[in-house]
């Protein structure tokens, strides 16, 4: 047996970085990883500009407040301005150029304009409401850091800076194999002693959550040839591939052997985490190959705590590991197990220490579990409550982004 902690080092270390990268415009860049780091090759902004509506002034000239000057030139956004006149005034908008001359802008606010003459309420500090060149950025430094998951904030940045496309790793491509001969596809009239694969669905819209692309999804009997078939065909397309069911010990669990036949080399690990123990890391045809254990609530958070770091690694990505938080279980009565437990639950974050409830039904084969939860919390193996005692717990927003 390896603790969860070790399992799950274990897989975040075989993840690669992609060897190749393409070019993708703005538009289509949502979720994508950088492939470089993003140097700014503008100042932003590219000049001292006004940050409020008002008058363009030299601090020098306003001593105190009542001063009048003559307006020597509106300049709106997007215009240049002349230099400033001495004792003069140049009214300004949000975004326009600073004139040459001026040090400061006097909000409208605080100002009265009649017959082209504006009387400043107030006495300037000097660089007050002026942006400077180059305050947000300055050209040359990186802005966006290779491994970076591209969202409209970063997507904000690369547009700001003109660029119009930028190098991305490509999609990751994940092969998923199920194997069972109990398992019907959903659609179908459910015949007697089936039940319909949950595991395909949820772990394609798993990966298609963490941005892979669209998974190749297969499913084998459980008879070694269709097992063998199926494998050689996702290795040899897809850069991950993960089975699930089959891979513990029972009569029927033949892809452990399947990969062996195929000259792939196999870990395989009971992992000390409930739901979930059996997990194996194998690498098939050169490409990483996981194990998953059949219960779909057990796949489930495998998917989300061990096999998501190796994802993101493989995607390229800077950072594997999401936050583990901390909080306060609402129940009394949990106990820990001689295993480590992931328990579904709802975290309510809204006061200081988050609480979180427990779905009343924690048995592996509880689907239902995962569509109420929002987050897992760690229960440690021996665990005796008291009040207060802080555990750790997982964000699925985190987990599965
Ligand atoms: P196995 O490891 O193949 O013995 O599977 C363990 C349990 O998970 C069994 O009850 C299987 O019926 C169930 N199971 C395996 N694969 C799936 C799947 N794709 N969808 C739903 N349940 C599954
Ligand atoms: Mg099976």
């Amino acid at each position: 047996m390896i603790d969860f902690d070790t399992a799950q080092a274990h897989l975040a270390a075989r993840a690669t970085s992609p060897q190749s990268q393409e070019t993708i415009r703005l538009e289509a860049l949502n979720g994508r990883v950088l492939a470089t780091d993003i140097e700014a090759r503008l100042d932003l902004p590219p000049a001292d500009n006004s940050a409020m509506d008002g008058y363009a002034v030299r601090t020098a000239e306003v001593t105190a407040a009542g001063t009048t000057l003559p307006i020597q030139q509106r300049c709106f956004a997007g215009q240049t301005p002349k230099p400033l006149r001495q004792n003069q005034a140049i009214r300004l908008f949000t975004g326009s150029v600073m004139p040459q001359g001026a040090d400061a802008v006097l909000m409208q606010e605080d100002c009265q304009e009649t017959d082209n003459q504006v009387t400043l309420g107030r006495v300037p500090k000097a660089g007050q409401y002026v942006r400077v060149r180059g305050e947000d950025m300055a050209r040359g430094q990186t802005v966006l850091q290779k491994g970076t998951v591209l969202g409209a904030p970063q997507i904000a940045v690369l547009a700001a800076q003109g660029f119009a496309e930028a190098p991305v790793f490509p999609r990751l491509s994940v092969g998923i194999l199920t194997t069972g001969d109990e398992l019907m596809m959903p659609g179908q009239p459910l015949r007697p002693a089936a039940i319909y694969d949950s595991n395909a669905p949820m772990l394609a819209s798993l990966c298609l959550g963490l941005g892979t692309a669209k998974p190749v999804v297969r499913h084998a009997r459980d008879e070694a040839d269709a097992i063998e078939q199926a494998l050689t065909e996702l290795a040899s397309q897809c850069n991950l591939v993960l089975s699930v069911g089959g891979a513990s010990v029972g009569e029927k669990d033949l892809v452990k052997p399947a990969i062996e036949a195929l000259g792939g080399t196999l870990d395989l690990w009971r992992v000390r985490m409930k739901p979930g123990k059996p997990v194996a890391l194998a690498e098939l045809h050169g490409r990483p190959l996981v194990c998953l254990p059949g219960n779909p609530v057990s796949s489930f958070v495998v998917f989300a705590l061990l096999v998501s770091p190796l994802i993101r690694g493989l995607q390229g990505r800077q950072t594997l590991f999401p936050p583990v938080r901390r909080g306060v279980l609402t129940d009394d009565h949990v106990k820990g197990g001689d295993r480590e437990e992931f328990l579904r639950v709802r975290a309510d974050l809204s006061a200081a220490v988050t609480r979180l409830t427990p779905y009343h039904q924690q048995s592996s084969g509880a689907i239902s579990s995962l569509s109420w939860a929002d987050a897992l919390a760690r229960i440690p193996a021996g665990f005796q409550t008291r009040p207060g005692a802080e555990i750790a717990w997982y964000a699925l927003a985190d987990w599965l982004g």
